[in-house]
């Protein structure tokens, strides 16, 4: 090689170095997470990450253990060391107000994530699933599973999610919208008595407090009467619902398990469900919900208007946030492994 090509093949690759770290140069997204506590949130930080870095953003990824003040702090630093945009899966949605209006005077764009942000102004868009949709899948998946039962009415218990969770309303909304005719008609009901958000909802999505719950119900309500379902708004509820049955000798000798929903498509609730114990999930593909996120943040950073396909439901107090709402679907014993092994979102090894 002549000096003149050697100078030419230094050029080129100079160019070929700078290539990604001028990809790179479109900024830094902030992204808090609530929790690691459960697996959903690990892979939607993964997944969201992964979508950014491939379109050349930098990221900055915090999860907040749970803890309001914490979720409050790493978003005031995102802000302070200059994020372009902000993506948020709160904790508490009514107690981001402050920080927001610091991320807007500094002309953050923010981007509610799975969750709605409420009272305030300062969110500009909202990616998410179709919520009410998965309070009717659950209770669908309730009903169909109670086919065949023997007995009228049949027993079923209501839990809701975490009453600081804008979501958590939609799914009881949702189920109740299949489950409430069915109570009406008197083909179920609810021994405790216990209906409402007010009474049933869970604070912080916690394991531990659904089965202090549930033993609370089974030993008050269910003496001398067998619970047919429980409604359970989310996959790690489930697993709580499901020992405190377990532990009062559901699933042995002639007492049937309850059937009993979930959410998230968690790895030990589709244990569950193959062992015969949970009945069904609903999944939600957290890769499409990055998908849908990154294609928001490219949009605000090129002056562009972020596709959406819901501009009515989710009004936060203040306005309706335009939101893009995907699809979630039912997952259970027939289902499984075409929805999640043949959507390469889990392989056959993680589930068997
Ligand atoms: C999410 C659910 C999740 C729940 C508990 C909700 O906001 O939409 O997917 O099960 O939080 O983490």
């Amino acid at each position: 090689m002549n000096f003149k090509s050697l100078m030419a093949a230094v050029a080129l690759s100079a160019v070929a170095l700078a290539g990604p770290v001028a990809a790179q140069d479109k900024g830094t997204v902030g992204i808090a997470m609530p929790t690691k506590s459960s697996a959903r949130w690990i892979a939607d930080g993964d997944n969201i990450v992964k979508v950014l870095k491939d379109r050349g953003y930098e990221t900055d990824l915090q999860y907040a253990d749970d803890d309001i003040p914490n979720q409050l702090s790493q978003i005031e630093n995102m802000v302070t060391k200059g994020v372009k945009v902000l993506v948020v899966a709160s904790i508490d949605g009514t107690t981001l107000s402050d920080v927001l209006k610091q991320a807007a005077d500094a002309g953050v764009k923010v981007i509610a994530y799975d969750r709605l942000i409420r009272d305030t102004p300062n969110v500009d868009y909202y990616a998410t699933f179709d919520n009410f949709q998965v309070g009717v899948l659950q209770a669908t998946s309730i009903m169909n599973g109670l086919k065949g039962r023997e007995g009228k009415p049949l027993n079923i218990e209501l839990f809701g999610g975490s009453p600081d969770d804008n979501n958590a309303y939609f799914f009881y909304d949702g189920a109740m919208s299949v489950l409430q005719p069915e109570i009406d008609k008197g083909n179920l009901v609810v021994a405790s008595g216990q209906t409402g958000m007010d009474k049933v909802s869970t604070l912080r999505w916690d394991p531990a407090v659904a089965q202090a719950r549930m033993d609370a119900l089974l030993s008050a309500y269910y003496g001398d009467k067998h619970v047919d379902a429980v409604l359970s708004p989310y996959d790690g509820l489930s697993i709580g619902i499901l020992s405190s049955v377990k532990g009062v000798g559901y699933g042995s000798g002639d007492m049937k398990m309850p059937v009993v929903s979930g959410q998230d498509a968690e790895v030990p609730s589709v244990k569950s469900i193959l062992a015969g114990e949970q009945t069904a999930t609903i999944f939600k593909d957290t890769r499409e919900l990055a998908k849908v996120t990154a294609d928001m943040v490219d949009a605000l950073l090129s002056g562009k208007e972020p596709e959406v396909n819901d501009t009515k439901t989710y009004n936060n107090g203040v306005k309706v946030v335009p939101a893009y709402l995907l699809k979630p679907v039912i997952v259970d014993k027939s289902n499984w492994e075409e929805v999640l092994v043949g959507s390469g979102y889990y392989t056959k090894d993680q589930i068997q």
